[in-house]
């Protein structure tokens, strides 16, 4: 299908093709037939004509802005993400022990508890630490088909039921008769989702898993590894890719939907001899008429006259002595 690819002339401006704009996919067209729309827009009192094969009505300025404020506040929240979370909690214990199983020394809780509580300075993350023999927990929960898993979220629901802030690992040392082998379970409030993204359990996770191995049979492996992993991970910071994606957004946001709004505003705000817009011509050629009041000119069907606002004409009188008077015959 043929479309305008725009163009301009000695009146002092261009027209736009129909890829200009407002991005809607009407076609226009230089020339007309009939069943074609007519759209005038007056320059310098001279008719511009330009012809469409379906109705189209501009967009409005207050879909525009609706359009530009829910992009605009989606990019905005994309970029408050990319800043450090604030921490979680102040002034709580930084770690909690429940060494039921007895697997730290004094002097290895200590050295614990130092590198937990550096941990909580940046993250704000309570910590709590529950050991748990294996042989006991087995026969209290594992017989009846409990996993570990279940029975870290139930203990920490059991401990903090109103408590979305803390971090709890439960530790069961000697699995499966062997009493060097050490396993655990994470579970984290909600609130700590920002500071403590997957990314970190996963590498806190690792890290511990590799230094229980490495350890394997040492007396202070569990310790060790534990603080291994909490000096391992810090507080969430910057993030560069959601700062990136919320720039780009919002770049895009702003350069596309701006202009748009400007041009139509400026287009209301236009008087409406110049701003473009359709003309019922009963299905005829565009034929001009001189307004009775002013003078002026004007394409008939216009409900009011562009120059100086009178009711337009409703009958066809072609101007004396021009081409249309040779139409008139058509009306
Ligand atoms: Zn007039």
């Amino acid at each position: 299908m043929p479309h305008s690819t725009g163009g301009g002339g000695s009146h002092g401006g261009s027209h736009h093709s129909s890829h200009g704009g407002s991005g809607s996919s009407i076609h226009y067209y230089n020339s007309y037939i009939p069943g074609r729309h007519v759209w005038v827009s007056y320059v310098n009192g001279q008719p511009h004509y330009r012809y469409t094969n379906s109705r189209y009505k501009e967009t409005s300025v207050t879909f525009y802005v609706i359009f530009f404020l829910i992009f605009f506040c989606t990019g905005l929240s994309i970029l408050s993400s990319a800043f450090p979370p604030k921490k979680v909690t102040v002034g709580q214990t930084p770690l909690t022990m429940e060494d039921d199983a007895k697997i730290f020394s004094k002097e290895e809780e200590r050295s614990l508890s130092k590198a937990v509580s550096s941990y909580y300075d940046k993250s704000g993350i309570p910590v709590t630490i529950k050991t748990v023999k294996y042989k006991k927990w087995l026969k209290d929960n594992g017989d009846y088909g409990q996993s570990k898993e279940n029975y870290a979220y139930d203990t920490y629901v059991g401990m903090y039921p109103d408590d979305e802030t803390r971090w709890l690992i439960t530790i069961w040392d000697g699995e499966a008769g062997d009493s060097r082998a050490y396993s655990f379970e994470g579970i984290a409030g909600d609130r700590t989702d920002q500071m403590l993204p997957e990314e970190t359990t996963s590498k806190f996770n690792s890290i511990v898993s590799y230094q229980l191995r490495e350890r394997y049979g040492r007396k202070d492996a569990c310790s060790q590894a534990f603080i291994t992993g909490f000096n391992s991970i810090g507080a969430a910071g910057f993030n560069w890719i959601n700062f990136g994606v919320a720039a780009f957004w919002l770049l895009m946001t702003c350069g596309c939907l701006i202009p748009s709004i400007v041009k139509a505003v400026r287009n209301k705000r236009k008087p409406v001899s110049q701003r473009e817009h359709e003309v019922d011509t009963h299905g005829q050629a565009p034929q001009l008429v001189i307004c009775p009041y002013c003078g002026g000119t004007y394409v008939f069907g216009e409900t009011a006259c562009p120059h100086c606002n009178a009711a337009g004409l409703t009958v066809y009188t072609p101007p004396v002595g021009t081409r249309e008077s040779f139409n008139s015959n058509n009306i």
